[in-house]
């Protein structure tokens, strides 16, 4: 057991998919060899099958206390990013030329189904859902490891592989019900997001928030009560955790979307939001419905001029609000552990 949480939320409603944190991690973190298939963040649109594809639907995890059975993803189900005709639009001389996916399988790829969504004209819908590891509180990765080379750090709960003990047996690609763990084939081991432990320990917040132009993501420790995650999670309790009847308790919390009125054949708009309840119910729980409900309550009290506090502290104002404690810039800490970012990586 951790003696504290950190953790991370992520406003739903100020997500652009632009996939900022998707390069800020990629940079940083998995830049070596093995590694280009990995995406330690991921966003995807919903709904959607994500990546990889399906994953919802792919086991692992809890249930009553129990280990359950889990899939192992594998390279198709992963999908390779599509390679472009850029030198053809870019350098051809065609000025008819557009830009279009070369090789690979169209099918799938990393974020493939990008923008579809779900429903039909003038009821279409969609929004981004970033994943990062949920560094759960009980990680079924760490159970499921036979060599105990995962663990979970005692001073903040992040969750770790410890590379010099992995022997790529995987069984923990197939206990976590995220399906955030990659596996490295030509190191041979497993890999998965650190929730930029080097920084968070000089104070400095992780590579995905800090870069986040939407403003999206808050980070910080969950029993501190002058911190963001402490607020949004506990007392105003409008950050909800993703699938959490999977039963690893996941520390990553997720404000949800509000979305436009769905519109009647007259193309009236109804009472019914645009983005169907139950689904997200089937993400968040059932307690998404008060959420929502609470939400627009105070969208409803801004607008007639009163103050909301927990509308102003999602708007985060001061970008720097956004990180508790983690608010140093990464060129104030001694710079040994972030070498990276010396050599041109994201701060
Ligand atoms: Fe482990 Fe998966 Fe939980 Fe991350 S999300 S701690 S990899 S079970
Ligand atoms: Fe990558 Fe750090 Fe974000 Fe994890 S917390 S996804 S390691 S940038
Ligand atoms: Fe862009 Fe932030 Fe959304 Fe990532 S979380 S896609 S950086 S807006």
């Amino acid at each position: 057991m951790s003696t504290r949480q950190v953790a991370m939320v992520m406003d739903l409603n100020k997500c652009l998919g632009c996939q900022t944190c998707t390069v800020a991690c990629k940079r940083l973190w998995t830049r070596r060899e093995g590694m280009a298939h990995m995406w330690w963040n991921s966003v995807n649109t919903q709904p959607g099958t994500g990546t990889p594809h399906g994953w919802e639907h792919m086991g692992g995890g809890f249930k009553d206390g129990e280990a359950q059975p889990g899939h192992r993803p594998t390279v198709s189900e992963y999908g390779k990013a599509w390679d472009f005709n850029h030198q053809e639009v870019a350098f051809g001389g065609k000025p008819d030329a557009f830009l279009k996916p070369e090789g690979g399988d169209p099918g799938k790829g990393p974020n493939w189904d990008e923008d579809i969504g779900g429903g039909e004209y003038p009821n279409s819908n969609y929004f981004y859902l970033p994943r990062i590891c949920n560094h759960c509180t009980h990680p079924a990765c760490l159970k499921a490891c036979p060599r105990k080379s995962i663990s979970k750090r005692e001073e903040d709960g992040i969750v770790l592989i410890d590379e010099d003990r992995c022997r790529g047996y995987r069984f923990c690609q197939e206990a976590c019900p995220y399906k955030k763990i990659y596996y490295n084939e030509l190191a041979g081991v497993s890999e998965k997001c650190i929730f930029c432990f080097p920084r968070i320990d000089e104070g400095v917040t992780t590579a995905c928030s800090r870069q986040c132009p939407g403003r999206v993501r808050f980070v910080g420790y969950l029993d501190d009560p002058a911190g963001p995650i402490h607020k949004l999670v506990h007392q105003h309790k409008v950050a909800l955790p993703l699938h959490a009847e999977y039963g690893t308790q996941p520390n990553v919390y997720y404000v949800p979307p509000m979305s436009p009125p769905r519109l009647d054949a007259e193309g009236n708009p109804t009472d019914e939001p645009r983005v169907p309840t139950e689904y997200l119910v089937s993400l968040f729980g059932p307690r998404v419905v008060e959420v929502l409900e609470h939400l627009k309550a105070e969208r409803a009290r801004a607008a007639a001029g009163e103050t909301s506090e927990v509308l102003d502290l999602l708007i985060s104002r001061k970008w720097l609000d956004l990180f508790g404690p983690f608010t140093k810039h990464p060129r104030e800490t001694e710079g040994a552990k972030l070498s990276h970012a010396a050599k041109g990586a994201p701060l």
